[in-house]
């Protein structure tokens, strides 16, 4: 992977492959203008196929939601075309605002100005449950 095309941004490496496009979403890249580029299946020696996604800008990211998506990604800040921060992920305790509860009469349901909180409550099996009723997170 050559990350010398970017001047300022950032590279979300390691992505396990078919997470990509998840995540894209998730990030609300969509919603941007920048240059952002989705590499698929890219053949990696450590995990077979990965994927990668490249920010031409240098953007704050919500990095929970990459820890939450895919704990084995790494986040590699580019500034003037040089790596100057690899970050690794770690699946973050609470998640603010990146699921929405699907338990209809949840109070996060009715209430539409509460943020929608989730915590880990079992970090081997990634299971999260929403903070009002500890309605388990899906998908
Ligand atoms: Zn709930």
């Amino acid at each position: 992977m050559n990350i010398d095309s970017i001047q300022n941004g950032v590279v979300i490496d390691h992505i396990t492959a078919g997470q990509g496009m998840k995540l894209y979403h998730l990030l609300k890249l969509d919603d941007t203008e920048l240059s952002v580029a989705i590499i698929r299946n890219v053949i990696s020696r450590k995990l077979g196929k990965k994927d990668i996604i490249k920010i031409d800008a240098d953007i704050p990211l919500n990095l929970d939601v990459i820890a939450y998506v895919d704990p084995g990604a790494t986040v590699n800040i580019i500034r003037n075309g040089k790596l100057v921060e690899k970050r690794q992920m770690e699946l973050p305790l609470t998640l603010t605002d990146v699921l929405v509860c699907k338990n209809p009469r949840c109070i996060s349901s009715t209430e539409q100005e509460l943020h929608h909180v989730f915590r880990l409550t079992d970090r081997n099996e990634k299971i999260y449950r929403c903070i009002y009723c500890e309605t388990k997170a899906g998908g």
